[in-house]
């Protein structure tokens, strides 16, 4: 097939989708830049009124609509709150009446400069907000420079929506607004939005160069994001030839359903724990079809995006609740929230850091909110008595950090006995090793704790000093490393040593290439995202013996050439 007009990208989440360009924002309508004469003055004072009532009425007639999704609402209440600021209202006629500004001039000028002050705060609540100014700075524009409609972007399930970037926000909005698939020209594969996209099974490329500059609004396109391609205005056989791959991608995911029912044991009967990872308590009823071993890693902080409110106790003990109720008697991993970094809330912002990954972040920023603290781990602990609900604790640097945060939960059960509230007091405590020192320590570690589980994303980060986020060092981001194996076998043979369950929930759990590497090491439980766990179990399934014989006499401390070869022999063995 001719693969000429198409473009290259990094998969995110892979699929097939045919579709047609949507463009997030319109690019820039054309802004007059000659300064007004005094008599065009009360002319474009009353455009700029005209087009702030417009856009508050067409809003307010959008919020009637019944059928809006919570974060729909609660994206036009900031753009409503946003267009009439009065500070930034006074700031538009000021550039108007005093610098001589057409109205659509003053408004570009005036957002753009809020745009700016939030890019130099360098911080995410900032960060994201700046997309809700853009929104309405665009939509005053172009009511004001009758270019097309003032509607914000609607999705629908046949667009592909092209983008310069993407948050964790934004995919879960997205998603729920109807879209299926997205390409953007910034982004990296371990980032919390590509997490949260392959969750919610968003097929998506990112890392996509020129992809701005190529595209057309509305233009037809293919997603191959299988082989990382973004085909643009295919012909018909190429049409012909994707509709087909997509049909038999449906078929062979049926066909993988089949072993949803089947026991998590390798060809030659090793038996293994099979679990899932999960951002979103919507992710349920997925979770129940996989019917997985048990949840190896719910990832609460997400409960906190899109809203404009913290969840209560109450609140998350529901929810909790229903997740322990419905996998009962399986293990429901809940990890407190893992704040910080790229995940840092914009209902707690906190003071700016200049190194957030170094930073407040996991079991430190939770520590340092009790208050936030207590209320997710009362919730988790009413929860235990409805299943079986394990707590594991981010970000964990060595057995004494451990230990304050087990001392945090033996102190609040203490007070839930004084109130007579009912818990499960033997509620399993874990720790994540994805900071290098806990995996080095993982002897001392193993001992204090009721279970391990290694979260390469960060170890990964952490180990090479290679942020996962971005993609200018994605070579850095050596999965396979040496040291990065080294660390995994500190926590396999403490694992071993002191009888406590090990499992490694980072997505090098998920990955085809290293699954059969983990098992080779003596992994026997991987914690895998969802739309990855058939195919991950299905392989793990037909594992046998000689993936183990491949890895005797393997040092996984040797170099980075012989683990390379390595990985190429065990996946000739495992297809
Ligand atoms: C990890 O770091 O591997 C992990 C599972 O946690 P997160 O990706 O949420 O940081
Ligand atoms: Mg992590």
């Amino acid at each position: 097939m001719n693969r000429a007009g198409s473009l290259q990208g990094l998969v995110v989440h892979s699929g097939i989708f045919i579709g047609r360009a949507k463009y997030q924002e319109k690019r820039e309508a054309q802004i007059p830049s000659r300064k007004i004469k005094d008599t065009e003055l009360e002319a474009e004072i009353s455009s700029l009124q005209n087009s702030l009532n417009h856009i508050e009425s067409e809003l307010n007639n959008i919020l009637d609509n019944q059928n809006l999704t919570e974060t729909e609402r609660d994206i036009l209440q900031s753009h409503l709150l946003i267009l009439r600021d009065p500070e930034i209202e006074k700031e538009l006629l000021h550039t108007i009446e005093s610098l001589k500004y057409s109205a659509a001039a003053a408004v570009h000028a005036v957002y753009s400069k809020i745009c700016n002050q939030f890019k130099e705060m360098e911080n995410e609540y900032f960060l994201e907000r700046l997309d809700d100014y853009k929104d309405v700075s665009r939509r005053i524009i172009d009511f004001i420079l009758n270019h097309g409609t003032s509607e914000p972007t609607i999705w629908t399930d046949q667009d592909i929506a092209i983008l310069e970037d993407i948050s964790p926000s934004q995919v879960s909005s997205y998603a729920r607004a109807g879209l299926k698939a997205y390409c953007c020209v910034n982004g990296s594969y371990n980032s919390h939005a590509s997490i949260l996209s392959r969750a919610l099974g968003l097929i998506s490329l990112v890392s996509v160069e020129n992809l701005m500059e190529q595209i057309e609004e509305g233009q037809e396109l293919i997603l191959d994001a299988q082989e990382g391609l973004l085909i643009l205005s295919p012909s018909p056989e190429a049409l012909a030839f994707y509709r087909k791959k997509a049909a038999e991608l449906e078929r062979r995911n049926q066909l993988l359903e089949v072993l949803s029912s089947k026991p998590s044991t390798t060809a030659d009967g090793t038996k293994l724990d099979l679990m899932l990872n999960i951002e979103l308590p919507e992710e349920l009823d997925l979770v129940l079809k996989l019917n997985p071993d048990g949840i190896g890693l719910f990832r609460t902080e997400f409960l906190y995006l899109d809203r404009n409110s913290l969840p209560t106790e109450h609140e998350q003990y529901l929810v909790y609740k229903k997740l322990a109720e419905s996998l009962a008697p399986k293990p429901i991993t809940i990890r407190t929230f893992d704040l910080g970094g790229d995940k840092l809330s914009h209902l707690i912002p906190g003071q700016t850091e200049m190194n957030p990954y170094l930073g407040s972040r996991g079991i430190r920023f939770s520590l340092s909110h009790p208050q936030l603290f207590e209320t997710q781990i009362r919730a988790i602990l009413r929860a235990s008595v409805h299943g079986n609900i394990r707590i594991m604790f981010p970000m964990i640097v060595d057995a004494q950090d451990f230990l304050q945060a087990k001392t945090f939960v033996k102190d609040l059960m203490k007070m839930m006995d004084t109130e007579s509230i009912s818990y499960n007091p033997s509620v399993e405590l874990g720790a994540m090793v994805e900071i290098p020192s806990a995996a080095i320590m993982a002897d001392e570690l193993a001992q204090v704790c009721d279970f391990l589980s290694i979260g390469t994303n960060d170890l990964v980060q952490y180990t090479l000093a290679t942020d996962r986020n971005n993609d200018q060092v994605a070579d850095y981001y050596v999965q396979h490393h040496p040291a990065v194996l080294k660390l995994i076998s500190c926590c396999i043979e403490a694992s071993t040593i002191h009888q406590k369950s090990l499992s490694v929930c980072g997505e090098m759990a998920s990955i085809p290439r290293y699954i059969p590497l983990l098992l080779g090491m003596g992994i026997r439980a991987f914690s895998i995202n969802p739309h990855q766990y058939l195919s991950a179990k299905q392989l793990l399934c037909n594992a046998s013996q000689s993936i183990l014989e491949l890895m005797q006499g393997f040092d996984p401390c040797q170099n980075r050439e012989e683990t390379e070869k390595l990985l190429v022999r065990l996946s000739q063995e495992s297809n």
